[in-house]
């Protein structure tokens, strides 16, 4: 278990000095789209869609609307819409700038400094931002083979934790629980702490491995659920994530958030991409059938210390453990002109996590792989 210090305010009293808990943040890095060389590189870093996005997405950003105004505060449309296709009560959905607003902002409504948040090991780099920013500290709870325990989890709540973010699937390990751990989890909770389940890679599980997250934050009043047009959906330049759980959240969440969080063209982007659940599956199908394909072509490089972990996401995090380090593959695999995720400074020099891609590049990747193992043996 840590809990950080932050690092020392800076003395000078002659400028703005920043809140201790500021200092201690280490700014989000995002996947890169080009070399060290700045060359442009085929980007298997962040996530997105190989596919794009709909293209009544596409046609709906030309049409948004009359820019010179403001767009609706309340996103109305896109809540009615979320709500019909997902069985939820629209007043109990609030939009965010991407879920990454609502995950800043459940922090925000619910700790605060000598607050505890609390998540696993390899957890979303967000969450340690989260609590920092509102001055609260972040824990974290053992793993079991880069996975979520909910035993560790649940012995790491002290009486000053206040909320605990469970991404499920987990980014960047793929790692998911089922419908019994996740409810395990929320019936282990004192019911004064927020359990926040982030689902940005829902949409890419199968629909009999629900884990059940909608219907608990339907019940109970202490869940939050997160979700984002940014994965399966292909929006992420829209920045578009919404939120529901119980009506007294949702209110805490609406006072707190920006005005007019989503923009014009976001709104009725995010409202066409919605309609169209056929290029959802699609992405859904395709994600599928290429993430099997391509760890089965990793798992036979397990002779050299390679090792795909069991992913439910749209990405997969390989182990390194042979002469190849994961490093190197990083670099190598630049060399082919793929850009990836290596981790070091979340605890994962030992890995790289990679999005799936076309099937392509999918090949292209397994490829270099099994040439950058043969050499280095
Ligand atoms: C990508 C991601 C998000 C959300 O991103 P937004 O673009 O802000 O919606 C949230 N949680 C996890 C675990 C993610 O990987």
């Amino acid at each position: 278990m840590t809990a950080s210090k932050p690092a020392s305010p800076s003395a000078a009293s002659d400028r703005p000095r920043p809140k201790d808990w500021i200092l201690g943040i280490k700014a989000y890095v995002p996947g890169k789209s080009t070399g060290a060389d700045g060359r442009p590189l085929i980007k298997l870093s962040a996530n997105e869609n190989p596919l794009g996005t709909s293209p009544l997405a596409q046609e709906a950003r030309h049409h948004a609307g009359d820019q010179a105004r403001y767009p609706d505060p309340d996103s109305t449309a896109l809540r009615v819409a979320l709500g019909k296709l997902h069985d939820l009560p629209a007043e109990r959905i609030v939009m965010g700038t991407g879920s990454d607003e609502l995950l800043h902002l459940a922090v925000q409504a619910y700790a605060g400094p000598g607050d505890e948040v609390l998540y696993v090991r390899y957890g979303f780099a967000v969450y340690d931002i989260a609590a920092r920013r509102c001055g609260a500290t972040p824990v974290v709870a053992p793993d079991r083979d880069y996975g979520t325990d909910v035993d560790a989890l649940l012995a790491a709540v002290t009486p000053a934790t206040r909320v605990v973010f469970l991404a499920n699937p987990n980014n960047p390990t793929g790692s998911y629980i089922g419908r019994e751990e996740v409810a395990r989890l929320h019936a282990g909770l004192r019911p004064d702490i927020l359990l926040v389940i982030d689902q940005a890679y829902a949409e890419y599980v199968a629909a009999e491995d629900d884990d059940g997250a909608f219907a608990l934050a339907a019940r109970a009043h202490n869940v939050l659920v997160t979700r984002t047009f940014s994965k399966i959906y292909g929006l992420a330049g829209e920045r578009v994530g919404w939120a529901t759980g119980d009506a007294d959240v949702i209110d805490m969440l609406n006072r707190i958030r920006g005005p007019f969080n989503l923009s014009l063209s976001a709104q009725a982007t995010a409202l066409a991409a919605l309609a169209d659940q056929d290029f959802v599956r699609h992405s859904r199908e395709h994600n599928r059938a290429e993430r099997t394909r391509f760890v089965a072509a990793i798992e036979a490089l397990g002779n050299h210390g390679l090792r795909p972990l069991p992913s439910q996401a749209n990405f997969v995090l390989i182990e390194f453990r042979g002469a190849l380090t994961a490093e190197a593959a990083y670099l190598g695999l630049m060399e082919y002109g793929y850009i990836t995720r290596w981790l070091p400074g979340q605890g994962l020099p030992q890995a790289l996590r990679i999005t799936i891609g076309t099937a392509e590049q999918m090949n292209a990747i397994a490829a270099a792989l099994t040439t950058l193992a043969g050499a280095a043996a």
